[in-house]
């Protein structure tokens, strides 16, 4: 191969996008989770600029976008955005609202169906001095477990997220009963990772062994019947992800330091340049991972919603 061969293949590849996209809220939160892992930024968000990276991002052609971060539903234009992306990319996209649910009564779980695939919501424990622990809320996970069978009854699918951290480990017997009871098409557990101020200023008090996550997250799946478990172990996620927020900034775990977050830029500002610093952090096969499956949950999710069980 000549040098000129092997350098434009190079910037071909560069140029790849990624085909998982975590569209994230970093201004702010409505929780103060101890292991949370948003790099925040307090910079305001303007519907009129979170549209515009939208539109960048949606002419890569994602195969997944999930919207998450501190609470989207903290912004009121979060369903209209939520349409505009469905609107613009069709029934192909798989379309993942990740939210804490705190103000339940600001929103329209059913207008928010009807543009979604799947709705994630945090669930931890139901221990109320474990809860205050993690997330600094006590009365949190009661009001998400009463909140899950309304949003079955909007026609999307659930997914319960899981951090799995010291104070939790003994809770999760009893969510595996939960989430199989709920009915739910999936659960998530995610290993605690350091990463992010607030995780790492809190990583005595929550890492667990990577070795004791296991263990615990087999038990679990065991005992949550016709649940679709996701295991979340931090080296099957540190190549994954690409993160952009509303504001077009640009990061993603760093490659040398998976402890770390990497910037990658603005896409409004420079989008070629991004696309090239992501891919000297991440792996696009391993960002793709899960997007099939997940779309593959909320179908049957949406099947058995509308009275199916072929
Ligand atoms: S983990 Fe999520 S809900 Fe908790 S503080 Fe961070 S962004 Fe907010």
């Amino acid at each position: 191969m000549t040098e000129a061969m092997s350098i434009d293949t190079a910037s071909r590849q560069d140029s790849v996008p990624p085909k998982r996209i975590s569209f994230n809220f970093v201004d702010r939160c409505n929780m103060t989770c101890s292991f949370c892992y948003i790099p925040f930024d307090n910079i305001r968000v303007n519907v009129e600029v979170a549209a515009n990276v939208i539109e960048v991002i949606l002419r890569w052609s994602p195969a997944s976008i999930t919207v998450g971060g501190g609470d989207p539903l903290m912004y009121r234009f979060t369903p209209d955005l939520l349409r505009h992306i469905r609107d613009l990319a069709g029934p192909a996209l798989f379309l993942q609202l990740d939210t804490n649910l705190m103000r339940p009564e600001r929103c329209d779980l059913a207008a928010i169906a009807k543009s979604v695939d799947m709705v994630g919501v945090p669930l931890d424990t139901f221990d109320t001095a474990v809860a205050w622990q993690m997330r600094g809320n006590g009365g949190h996970p009661r009001q998400i477990g009463a909140l899950i069978p309304t949003i079955l009854r909007a026609g999307t699918s659930v997914k319960v997220n899981t951090v799995v951290a010291r104070p939790n480990l003994v809770s999760l017997p009893e969510l595996a009963d939960f989430v199989a009871e709920a009915n739910v098409q999936a659960w998530s557990l995610y290993e605690f990772w350091p990463i992010g101020p607030r995780a790492v200023a809190n990583r005595a008090a929550m890492a667990v062994d990577h070795a004791e996550f296991r263990k615990a997250v087999e038990e679990a799946s065991g005992r949550a019947h016709g649940v679709n478990v996701e295991t979340g172990a931090i080296r099957a996620r540190r190549s994954a992800y690409f993160f952009v927020t509303p504001t077009g900034r640009a990061y993603t775990v760093d490659g040398n330091d998976h402890s770390q977050y990497a910037e990658l830029g603005n896409i409004l500002e420079d989008e070629p340049g991004v696309l090239s610093r992501w891919h000297r952090h991440a792996d696009e096969v391993v960002n793709e991972e899960r997007v099939r499956q997940r779309a593959g949950w909320a179908h049957s999710g949406r099947l058995r919603a509308a009275g199916c069980h072929s």
